[in-house]
């Protein structure tokens, strides 16, 4: 249930594996339509082994940032930069270097390999995509089914159930007040901030190129605290600044998780940092992806201004499947990469 990156994963993994077409796969999604937020997405070599197996290779290969080979390759030049005169720290290299890829391009790619009626991809595990379909609650039937009930959709059942709802996940919070002794779980319901606050824009190389053409950004992939690397086939550059407060690990966060905030806000965020680094968040840049032939499942994405992200973890949790109820990716433990 959700089709996020987990759950459009798994029907297409179901889909890939079923020689012998066993499962026909219900996703449902919560939204009137697939949308994502932020905009990159990081790939190691061992992940896309698995996307290789999954039948991905040959439409994510055009997307990515580099050849998917094992060559050794910088993955982060590391760099002291807060501060007026920031100096190189070392380059982080490794075999195969790491893939980048815009979210949206990802998250498309999954959606043109669902086995849904009527598309060409080859079919074992037929699958529905449910849109506006908002779990609140399962239950096990007598007739050992398990029943979903939706807001304002009518009731329907499945065999297995797999919550690939997010952090926010509503299965989680059912799955875990129904374990045997679910008051060693109150603490994994609800996630917790981790104390970090995400600073992401998406930069245009063009306009960087004219404003400080020597910026080492356009041929370097990364800076400390600061990620920079290139998505959409290099046209832009996702940045996320990061600001931690160590002390404020685990305390409620109080408004939005993620908001549209100034460029003012985010320069003075990281005021004193070195020039090169101001210069690199003082670009603006306004993107619209719409794509087209995916009716009515379209991505959408507007960034006229810097995003700020609360980032939230879960409590690191022992148990994720319990009779036929399965947690997947977010709704299990968060993976955010800091
Ligand atoms: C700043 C940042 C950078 C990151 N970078 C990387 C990276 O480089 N590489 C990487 O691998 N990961 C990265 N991650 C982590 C990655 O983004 C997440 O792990 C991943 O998106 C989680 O996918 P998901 O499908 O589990 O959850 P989600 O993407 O949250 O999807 C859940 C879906 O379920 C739907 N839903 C929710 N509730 C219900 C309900 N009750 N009924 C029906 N549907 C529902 C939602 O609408 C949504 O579509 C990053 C995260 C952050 C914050």
């Amino acid at each position: 249930r959700g089709a996020g990156i987990a759950g459009l994963a798994l029907a297409v993994a179901l889909n890939a594996f079923d020689d012998e077409q066993k499962f026909a796969v219900d996703l449902y999604e919560a939204a009137s339509e697939l949308s994502e937020t932020g905009a990159g997405i990081n790939v190691w070599p061992r992940i896309w082994q698995c996307l290789k197996e999954i039948g991905l290779e040959e439409t994510l290969i055009p997307l990515l940032d580099h050849y998917p080979d094992l060559e050794p390759r910088i993955v982060f030049e590391m760099r002291k930069a807060d501060q007026e005169n920031g100096f190189k720290i070392t380059d982080a290299m490794k075999e195969g270097g790491i893939l980048s890829i815009h979210r949206a391009d990802f998250q498309r790619s999954f959606i043109e390999h669902l086995p849904l009626l009527g598309s060409n991809v080859k079919m074992s595990s037929i699958c529905n995509l449910h849109l506006s379909h908002r779990l609140i609650n399962y239950d096990f039937t007598a007739t050992g089914h398990i029943s979903l009930s939706f807001v304002d959709k009518p009731i329907t059942t499945c065999d297995i159930l797999v919550g690939a709802d997010g952090i926010k996940s509503t299965v989680r919070r059912l799955f875990l007040t129904r374990l045997p002794n679910p008051e060693k779980y109150e603490m994994f319901l609800d996630p917790v901030w981790s104390g970090s606050m995400a600073y992401r824009e998406l930069v245009d190389k063009n306009e960087l190129k004219k404003i400080d053409p020597g910026h080492r950004a356009l041929d370097h992939p990364g800076l400390m605290h600061c990620v920079v690397y290139p998505v959409s086939g290099g046209k832009f550059m996702n940045v996320v600044a990061m600001a931690h407060d160590k002390s404020k690990k685990g305390a409620a966060w109080e408004g939005l998780w993620n908001q549209e905030v100034t460029q003012e806000e985010f320069l003075e965020k990281f005021k004193g940092w070195e020039d090169e680094f101001q210069a690199l968040i003082r670009v603006r840049s306004c993107i619209s992806v719409h794509i087209k032939n995916i009716r009515p499942y379209v991505l959408r994405q507007c960034i006229p201004q810097p995003t700020r992200w609360a980032l939230h973890d879960l409590n690191h949790l022992d148990v994720f499947a319990n009779r036929r109820v399965f947690l997947l990716g977010d709704s299990v433990g968060s993976f955010h990469v800091y």
